[in-house]
């Protein structure tokens, strides 16, 4: 009879865990494809937004995207054709590839580059036709605490003004990104300063958010854990931005510090909302 009621209890639990793994999501209409240390695609309805996607291979901590990705992104294949907007937080090598966002703006006329002058001072620098996607571009530098917000066919873009962590990069602009697409909002924030007084002018629990992308190192402090709870407040987090080497033990670490984290660590890796 023990024996009995445990089998039962067993096919219960393999059975809820088919359920939960195969359950046709039924709401997740926003897709994220991963692309590489904090790159993702994100996309509803045939319209997408790259944030952070147009990287290259920069140093052994940052996960980028291989030689076929970075093709199919630079040259505006399926699925990046879909793209929208380019974002770019700051101009740090492992967010960003000037040459690359200049070739995905040539390849993909219907794409926007929303970001801050020192943004588009590198991609006049370094991409030799820049010229010729210069009005594909829409330049805002906002001071720190400051936002605006875009509308680009149908997708609301907000930029806000964060600094960007460690003082040694006090003269790096790091720009904050809430995304409305599909009816969700997702946040995503590059390499900001992990301070309260950071976030605190945005009132970001206010917005809503469905989605924030975190840098890894903010769950890994009760500090950091803190305001990601107070200061962002999101419905979903996914830890981005983890060393390529350590990914698998790190995802592991990280959903025993903040449990329901997930966490991007594969290169294509896709996630519903
Ligand atoms: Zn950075």
């Amino acid at each position: 009879m023990r024996s009995f009621s445990k089998n039962i209890l067993l096919s219960l639990a393999l059975a809820l865990t088919v359920c939960a793994q195969s359950r046709p999501s039924a709401n997740a209409i926003v897709k994220a494809l991963y692309v590489g240390n904090e790159g993702v695609l994100v996309s509803h309805g045939g319209k997408a937004v790259l944030l952070d996607g147009l990287h290259r291979e920069y140093g052994p901590d940052y996960l980028f995207p291989p030689p076929d990705l970075l093709s199919a992104m630079e040259s505006a294949q399926p699925p990046f054709d879909q793209v929208r907007v380019v974002l770019v937080s700051h101009i740090h090598l492992d967010h960003f590839h000037p040459e690359s966002v200049g070739l995905h703006l040539k390849n993909n006329p219907k794409a926007v580059l929303i970001s801050s002058a020192q943004t588009m001072l590198e991609v006049a620098k370094n991409y030799k036709d820049h010229e010729t996607v210069r009005s594909q571009t829409r330049e805002y530098t906002p001071e720190w605490k400051q936002k605006k917000q875009f509308d680009i066919d149908g997708i609301k873009v907000t930029v806000l003004g964060l600094k960007h962590g460690s003082d040694r990069f006090w003269w790096v602009k790091n720009l904050g990104h809430l995304v409305e697409i599909g009816g969700k909002k997702l946040f995503q924030f590059g390499d900001a300063d992990m301070t309260v007084e950071n976030f605190a002018a945005f009132e970001l629990p206010k917005e809503k958010i469905d989605v924030a992308f975190v840098p890894y190192w903010y769950f890994l402090s009760d500090a950091g854990r803190k305001l990601v709870r107070e200061q962002i407040a999101a419905k979903i987090y996914v830890a981005v931005h983890i060393p390529p080497a350590t990914a698998a033990k790190e995802a592991e670490n990280l959903s025993k510090l903040f449990p329901g984290v997930r966490s991007l660590t594969t290169i294509r890796q896709e996630l519903e909302f």
